[in-house]
Parts: structure tokens; C-alpha cells; sequence
């Protein structure tokens, strides 16, 4: 019976501390305002069954730099955090007030909001496009939090959306479209995600 009490304690501790959630890494490439990093993280666990960690600042992986425009190439941050970031974590958001860019169509350098693979580990949000100045800090958070959340969604396999409002509809590098968007899923997306969303 003793045995069986021990056995049945341990399984108890075990089942405390093995989160059944999605561990979430924001890696920051910038120094940012502890209070607004902390509200960005609230903003994915709110939407996502996932624990956030937000890691040490680093600096903006090198080899991203693109001189020309001085720009910092987001399928290239993406690259290198699928490789450095630590295994525990499933997904990682870089994090960055730099300008990113990538190829679009036959446009070889275009400025994002942010870059996510369908079904990869990483993401990267820049904050540079979305208007921290000319907005109010609420509407400014919203639109990170938007963003980020977006990005994630590509992550977990999802692609754009049709549904207008919906959080995965394209925003074609136009900030008015997410500030349309609802913040959610729309209910299509969220089957998608099964419980992967809260
Ligand atoms: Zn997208
Ligand atoms: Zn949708």
C-alpha cells in the first residue's frame, strides 16, 4: 500500500510540473520596456494554451544584415533561431526594433511587419512599421500583440485567411488591416488549431 501511496505522490508531482502547455520563447533583439514586454507576452498566452518565457536580449543574428537598405533580412533571423534557440521551446518569436525585410514576389528587398513559416519553429515582428509613434501606446501594444500572434499562427501551420477581421488575414503591408482585424481567429482558423488555441 506504501509503495502504491509513493508511486501515486510521484506521479502527482510529475503531472505538476510537466505543463501540458506550449512553451513559447520571445527572443528580443532590442532593449525594450519590461512592463510592454510583459503585456506582449499576456497578449499570446491570452489567445494560445502556451507558457511565455521571454529570454535575454541578444543581439540581431549578423549575417541578417542587408547593407543596402540597411535592413536586416527576416528569413535569415528565422534560420538562425530554428537553429539556436533551445530545444524545451516549440515555438520562438524574435523580437527586434529594427527594420526587416524580405523577397516578395519581384520585389527582392520588402519591408514586413513581421515573417513566420508555416509549420517552423520561429517567427520575427519588427516593430518598426507599426507606428509607436503615431498611435496611442494602447493601440500600438495591440497592433504587436496582433502582429506576433499572427506570425504564430503561420507556425502552427496556418495560412492566410479569406475571412476579413480574422487574425490571419493577409495584411498586404498595410497597417489599417490589422487594425481591422478582431485579434482572434475566426472560427474556420480556430478548428485548425484544434487546442493549440485557448
Ligand atoms: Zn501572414
Ligand atoms: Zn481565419
Amino acid at each position: 500500500m506504501k509503495i502504491i501511496n509513493i508511486f501515486l505522490f510521484f506521479l502527482f508531482t510529475l503531472n505538476i510540473f510537466s505543463s501540458d502547455k506550449i512553451q513559447i520563447a520571445i527572443q528580443p533583439y532590442d532593449n525594450f520596456d519590461k512592463k510592454f514586454i510583459e503585456e506582449i507576452k499576456t497578449g499570446i498566452e491570452k489567445l494560445y494554451n502556451a507558457e511565455v518565457t521571454v529570454l535575454e536580449k541578444e543581439d540581431i543574428p549578423k549575417e541578417s544584415y542587408y547593407k543596402q537598405r540597411n535592413r536586416y533580412r527576416a528569413e535569415i533571423i528565422l534560420k538562425y533561431l530554428d537553429k539556436n534557440t533551445d530545444k524545451k521551446y516549440a515555438k520562438v518569436v524574435g523580437f527586434t526594433k529594427k527594420d526587416i525585410s524580405t523577397t516578395k514576389d519581384d520585389i527582392e528587398d520588402w519591408g514586413i511587419f513581421g515573417l513566420g513559416t508555416i509549420d517552423g519553429k520561429s517567427c520575427v515582428v519588427s516593430i518598426f512599421r507599426l507606428g509607436e509613434k503615431k498611435v496611442t501606446k494602447q493601440k500600438f501594444k495591440e497592433r504587436v500583440i496582433k502582429v506576433i500572434n499572427h506570425e504564430l499562427g503561420h507556425t502552427f501551420g496556418l495560412y492566410h485567411c479569406e475571412n476579413t477581421t480574422c487574425l490571419m488575414e493577409d495584411a498586404k503591408g498595410t497597417i489599417k488591416t490589422v487594425d481591422n482585424e478582431t485579434g482572434d481567429f475566426c472560427d474556420e482558423c480556430k478548428t485548425k488549431l484544434k487546442d493549440v488555441v485557448k
